[in-house]
C-alpha cells in the first residue's frame, strides 16, 4: 500500500461535497442575517499567540498543538482554534476604531489539534464560528444562541439542546478556585496525573477531564454557579430572559465550564444526542478579558465555534441531506463523425452556464446512456448522423422518459427555460 492520509485526517470526497456546500450556504446566509461579516486569517500563526490567547494550563496548549520551527527558527503553530487569531486581526487592523462599535466577524476553515482520533474527533477538522467584539449586553449572548439554533434548524437538525451556565468574572473564578482546591484536595491522589497538574495550575480545567476514574469526583464537586457574584448571576438571568423571549428554553447546566482560559460569564454548548460521546456540535461563551490580555483596551466580547464534521455526521445519522440536483445535460453521439458538432454544442452550452457532460471515449449509445444515468443527468441530447444532416437532434427527458426531435435553434431556447 502506498502513502495514506495522515492519522486523524480525512479526505472529503466528491459524493459528500453537496452536504458540505449545503451547510456552508445555510451558515453564510444565517450569519449574514445577524450582521456578521467574514474574516479569513492565516492557518498558521506565531505560537506565542495561542499561548497568550488560550492559556498555558489548557489541554490545547499543553498537548494538542502542531508546533514547528520555520526555516528562520521562528516558532509557528497550526491554528487549533480561531478566536485568538480573530482578536489578533481585530487589534492589528484596528477594527474597533469607532467608539462604541460592535464588530461582528465570522470565519470558516480547518483547525488542527493533536488529539486521539475517534468518531467526531480528528486532527484536522473544520469549524465555523463568530466573534462579536464590543458589547457586554446579555441580549447579544441570547442572540448568538438563537442564531446557532436557527442554523441547525435550517439544516434540518431540530430539537438540539442548548446548555448554558455562567463561569463568572475574574473575581468569581478566584473564589471558585479556592472552593475547588478545597474539594479536590482529598480526592486528588485517586485522580489522573493531568488532573493533579491541573489542581495546581488551573483547577477549573479538572471539570473538563474525560478520564472515567475522575468523573465520579467531578460529578460531586461544587457547582461554579454557586461561586458566582450577584452581577454575574444577573447577567445569566438576563440571557435566559432574552432566550425565553425568543422562544428558546435553554437547559441550565451548573457544572458546564469551557476548556479555554479566556471565558468569562456566559458559557454554552449545543448538543446533538445522536452523536454519542462526542455530542457537542457547537460551543462558546463570553471572553470579556481576552482583548485586554492580548494588548488592547478592555473590550467585552462573545463567540462560538461549531464542528462541521459532527454536523455532517448528525445529518447522516438522521438521513438529512440537500435535495439531489438533477440539472446535468448529457450529450451522446452515435459516431466519431458527429463529435465535432457535439463538442461545439457542449462548449456553447457551458459558456451559458449549463452543466454539460459528453464522453469522448465511450463508443456505444448504450454505454453512453449508462454513463448519463450514473451522472444523474436530467436530459440527454443524442447527436446522430442522420438527424444532424437535417439540423436536428434528439432531446430525451430522463425523468419523464420522453423524447422528441428538435432543431438546434429550438434546443437553445428549450434548455434556457429548463
Ligand atoms: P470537546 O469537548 O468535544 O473536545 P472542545 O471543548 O475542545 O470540544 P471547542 O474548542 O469549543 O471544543 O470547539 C467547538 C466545536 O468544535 C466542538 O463542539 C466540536 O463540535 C468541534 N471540535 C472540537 N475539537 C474537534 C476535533 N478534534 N474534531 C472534530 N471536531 C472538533
Ligand atoms: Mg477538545
Amino acid at each position: 500500500m502506498g502513502i495514506k492520509a495522515p492519522r486523524g485526517t480525512v479526505d472529503i470526497l466528491p459524493h459528500d461535497m453537496e452536504r458540505w456546500h449545503f451547510v456552508e450556504h445555510i451558515v453564510r446566509q444565517t450569519l449574514n442575517c445577524y450582521g456578521y461579516q467574514e474574516i479569513r486569517t492565516p492557518i498558521f500563526e506565531a505560537t506565542e499567540l495561542f499561548i497568550r490567547g488560550i492559556g498555558d494550563a489548557t489541554d490545547i496548549v499543553n498537548k494538542e498543538m502542531y508546533t514547528f520551527q520555520d526555516k528562520k527558527g521562528r516558532s509557528i503553530t497550526l491554528r487549533p482554534e480561531n478566536t485568538a487569531a480573530v482578536v489578533r486581526a481585530y487589534l492589528e487592523h484596528n477594527l474597533g476604531s469607532q467608539q462604541g462599535s460592535l464588530v461582528k466577524l465570522f470565519y470558516m476553515g480547518p483547525m488542527f489539534r493533536y488529539e486521539r482520533p475517534q468518531a467526531g474527533r480528528q486532527r484536522q477538522f473544520y469549524q465555523f464560528g463568530t466573534e462579536a467584539i464590543g458589547s457586554m449586553h446579555p441580549g447579544v449572548d441570547a442572540e448568538i444562541i438563537a442564531m446557532i439554533l436557527q442554523i441547525f434548524e435550517q439544516i434540518g437538525l431540530v430539537g438540539l439542546k442548548a446548555e448554558i451556565n455562567s463561569v463568572g468574572c475574574e473575581e468569581c473564578r478566584t473564589n471558585y478556585r479556592t472552593v475547588l482546591i478545597k474539594y479536590f484536595h482529598t480526592h486528588i491522589s485517586q485522580m489522573c496525573s493531568d488532573c493533579q497538574m491541573r489542581l495546581e495550575k488551573n483547577p477549573m480545567r479538572i471539570l473538563d477531564c474525560k478520564v472515567p476514574a475522575c468523573q465520579s469526583y467531578i460529578k460531586e464537586c461544587p457547582a461554579v454557579i454557586d461561586s458566582v457574584c450577584k452581577p454575574c448571576r444577573n447577567h445569566l438571568d438576563e440571557v435566559i430572559k432574552y432566550l425565553h423571549l425568543m422562544n428558546i428554553s435553554p437547559i441550565i447546566n451548573t457544572r458546564l465550564v469551557r476548556g479555554l482560559d479566556y471565558y468569562t460569564r456566559t458559557a454554552f454548548e449545543i448538543k446533538d444526542e445522536s452523536l454519542g460521546t462526542q455530542n457537542a456540535v457547537a460551543a462558546g461563551g463570553r471572553y470579556d478579558n481576552l482583548v485586554r490580555n492580548m494588548g488592547g483596551i478592555i473590550t467585552p466580547a462573545i463567540g462560538f465555534a461549531a464542528g462541521m464534521e459532527r454536523i455532517i455526521l448528525a445529518m447522516k445519522n438522521k438521513g438529512i441531506g440537500p435535495a439531489e440536483k438533477q440539472n446535468m445535460l448529457y450529450i451522446a453521439t452515435t459516431s466519431e463523425g458527429v463529435k465535432d458538432t457535439a463538442s461545439a454544442l457542449a462548449q456553447k452550452l457551458r459558456a451559458g452556464n449549463i452543466p454539460v457532460e459528453l464522453s469522448w471515449d465511450k463508443k456505444s449509445l448504450k454505454s453512453q446512456f449508462r454513463h448519463a444515468a450514473n451522472m444523474n443527468a436530467r436530459h440527454v441530447i443524442v447527436i446522430g448522423d442522420e438527424e444532424i444532416n437535417q439540423g436536428k437532434v434528439i432531446l430525451k427527458d430522463m425523468v419523464k422518459e420522453e423524447q422528441r426531435l428538435v432543431t438546434v435553434e429550438e434546443l437553445h431556447n428549450l434548455l434556457i427555460n429548463l
